[in-house]
């Protein structure tokens, strides 16, 4: 299986990503999960990618596209993965449809967490202000839904045109989101 799942940030993509690459024995594979753990190590790929994380602004693309494709085709994928947080780019699919391709599989089907943009802003104001989360000023969160729209949003028309998508209502408790992700799932593995 190799999956992608989409959404707006602060949709609960991560929550959900583990569920279902637990369900499938393949790796959940976060490019933000990675760039993180750079971040806190102070690697010189972290200490890139961290202006342009602090400001809600993406990757630039190289960087992150040699990443994934070094995670990829570490052993643990060999199977299938579930990427969560990429492509978010134009360029990102192109890239990620040459790296499936040499590796003889296709992409099986893209998950997509539908919420209101405006009612996730809130739901991150909240959580910054509890976890004490000083960078993630509205500003920020703002700009990220912004960049998610202008940048990310469009390609779940690319990915509907390859019929791979799977649109689910990610609003409401953590296991309703998980049963409509694999009722969804399951409806087209069995058709
Ligand atoms: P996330 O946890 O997926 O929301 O990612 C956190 C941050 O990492 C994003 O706001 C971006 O700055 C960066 N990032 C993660 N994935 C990508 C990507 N595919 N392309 C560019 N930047 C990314």
């Amino acid at each position: 299986m190799r999956l992608l799942i989409m959404g707006p940030p602060g949709a609960g993509k991560g929550t959900q990503a583990k569920f279902i690459a637990d369900h499938f024995s393949i790796p959940a594979i976060s490019t933000g999960d990675i760039f993180r753990a750079n971040v806190s190590q102070g690697t010189p790929l972290g200490v890139e990618a961290k202006r342009y994380m602090d400001a809600g602004e993406y990757v630039p693309d190289e960087v992150t596209n040699r990443m994934v494709s070094n995670r990829i085709v570490e052993s643990d994928a060999e199977h299938g993965f579930l990427l969560d947080g990429y492509p978010r780019t134009l360029a990102q699919v192109e890239e990620l449809d040459g790296m499936i391709k040499q590796t003889g599989h296709q992409l099986d089907a893209v998950v997509v967490l539908t919420v209101d943009s405006e009612e996730i802003v809130q739901r991150l104001l909240q959580r910054a202000e509890i976890e004490g989360r000083a960078d993630d000023t509205e500003d920020v969160i703002r700009r990220r839904q912004e960049v998610y729209a202008e940048q990310t949003h469009p390609l779940i028309e690319v990915y509907k045109a390859r019929g791979l998508v799977h649109e689910v209502d990610g609003l409401g408790e953590v296991d309703d989101v998980t049963k409509r992700i694999f009722a969804s799932l399951s409806e087209t593995s069995e058709s």
